[in-house]
């Protein structure tokens, strides 16, 4: 039998790569990054490598994407099953320690005896191959492959902008002033780190991100927008004084055991000053071992001086250390509606498939996602059979719909992390508070007999 080439080693081109393989088919898939040559954000060499948070986001199904990873799981996904191997506290979200995570999927792929791993970078659209491809290259596919895949798209541009959160080590926090506890107590209770900010406190930090020094653009970068699940913390700042309130910052779902609540009236009236925090900042656990936990939803471009002095303001992290700052980063994607068939192919070249973020997909777990579609789509094919799509009430037929089919208007597409917004509606009106509950009923209904057609 023929063997598949996939471009990329990251959540994609793994899943695609253990869909295939689990199925009997050789896979050889091709990796730029090595000892030596790494990316702006991948810090191995490892397989599906995640670049910046260690969170798969919810595990609750009756949230979209917790609703995905168990459509996934029951999709026999490889990066689900390595997420459930390698979990790690982080209250009702999925969060997993990052080098056990990759080296579950390489040592599972590798010991199907089907996968091959080239360490070189493809820098051109193989059009010509007879063989099958499968593009999974990410949002930092490599310049010289983005030149190529721009040229063959007719397209004018292929990027836009992302941005990552710094990490933080544990034992640098001062827990005086820190404290341990999930919003509302939930998971394990005491799953995030908090730090609380005073109204004066709260006032003069987004006074300090709005002022920072930013990462210049360069002229071509100017105009390129970004993506609003990703904002970077000073963009969101300068939105508007309350928005970090109403955001990462929000002070809800959480008592201060440095300054308990107030027993009494009396007491609340002297008191209510420091035991109500007017803001709070996050930190998530980041590996299994505990000692680095990352600042949620501060993704930044300050200059990394800026960061150290203004992130040090905050109540806790005076003396914090960082493994990691904040930084930028371009995100490449295809108008996917307008080039790709509605089984991922590249329309010009029906030889090459598209699989991952590449797609326009945003996300770990959706970038996964089409990995499998990927893979389960190109071994049909080579059985000569002929598989239906996932329905758009499924989670993940949903975002295959909003890649392929499903947007408008074709040149304003942007991409997307699932939600029920790309679901297609519920054939029942439903009351509002039990929606989630049948989206995810049905989505799981459909998922079932979808497994045994493929
Ligand atoms: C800096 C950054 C932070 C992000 N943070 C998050 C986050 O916190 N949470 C979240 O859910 N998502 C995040 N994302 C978005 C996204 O989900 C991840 O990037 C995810 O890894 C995408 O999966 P992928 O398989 O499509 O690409 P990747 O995992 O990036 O895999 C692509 C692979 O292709 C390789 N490659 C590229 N070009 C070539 C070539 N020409 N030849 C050979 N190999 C090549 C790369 O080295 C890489 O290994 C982030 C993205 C970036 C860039």
């Amino acid at each position: 039998m023929k063997k598949v080439n996939i471009i990329g080693a990251g959540l994609a081109g793994s899943e695609a790569a253990w869909q295939l393989a689990s199925r009997g088919i050789e896979v050889e898939i091709f990796e730029m990054r090595n000892e030596e040559r790494k990316t702006f954000a991948h810090r191995t060499a490892d397989f599906a490598e995640l670049v910046c948070s260690n969170s798969l986001r919810s595990d609750d199904v009756h949230t979209a994407v917790g609703l995905l990873h168990q459509e996934m799981r029951m999709l026999n996904s490889l990066v689900m099953r390595s997420a459930d191997a390698n979990k790690i506290p982080a209250g009702s979200a999925l969060a997993v320690d990052r080098e056990g995570f990759s080296k579950f999927i390489e040592s599972e792929l590798l010991a199907t005896g089907k996968v091959k791993i080239s360490r070189r970078e493809i820098s051109e659209l193989p059009v010509e191959s007879n063989e099958k491809w499968i593009v999974a290259t990410g949002p930092l596919t490599s310049d010289l492959l983005s030149k190529s895949i721009l040229q063959h798209s007719g397209e004018e541009h292929l990027a836009f902008f992302d941005a990552i959160a710094p990490i933080v080590y544990k034992e640098s926090i001062d827990f005086t002033k820190a404290w341990f506890q999930s919003r509302y107590d939930k998971g394990d209770g005491a799953d995030y780190i908090n730090c609380p900010l005073t109204q004066e406190q709260y006032l003069e930090f987004v006074n300090d991100l709005v002022t920072a020094e930013k990462g210049d653009f360069k002229d071509w970068e100017k105009d390129t927008p970004y993506f609003d699940g990703c904002l970077p913390i000073e963009v969101m700042a300068a939105r508007g004084v309350e928005t970090l309130r109403f955001g990462p910052m929000k002070p809800v779902g959480l008592t201060n055991p440095h300054f308990p609540p107030a027993e009494n009236e009396a007491e609340k009236f002297f008191r209510n000053r420091p035991g109500k925090p007017y803001a709070v900042i996050q930190l998530r656990q980041d590996n299994k071992i505990g000692t680095l936990y990352n600042i949620v939803g501060f993704q930044t471009k300050m200059k990394y001086g800026d960061q150290q002095r203004v992130f040090t303001k905050i109540p806790g992290l005076e003396k914090a250390e960082f493994a990691r700052f904040g930084g930028i980063h371009r995100n490449t994607f295809l108008n996917s509606p307008k080039l790709l068939d509605e089984y991922l192919r590249f329309k010009k070249s029906p030889n090459i498939l598209f699989a991952g973020q590449v797609t326009g997909v945003e996300g770990y777990v959706e970038s996964a996602a089409m990995g499998l579609l990927s893979g389960i789509f190109v071994a049909a094919e080579m059985a000569g059979k002929t598989v239906a799509r996932p329905t758009p009430q499924t989670a993940i037929g949903a975002l295959l719909n909003h890649i392929t089919l499903g947007h408008e208007e074709k040149n304003s597409f942007q991409p997307m992390n699932v939600n029920f917004g790309l679901f297609e509606p519920l054939a029942k009106k439903t009351k509002k508070t039990d929606r989630k509950e049948a989206y995810s009923q049905r989505a799981l209904e459909e998922i079932t007999s979808w497994v045994v057609k493929i």
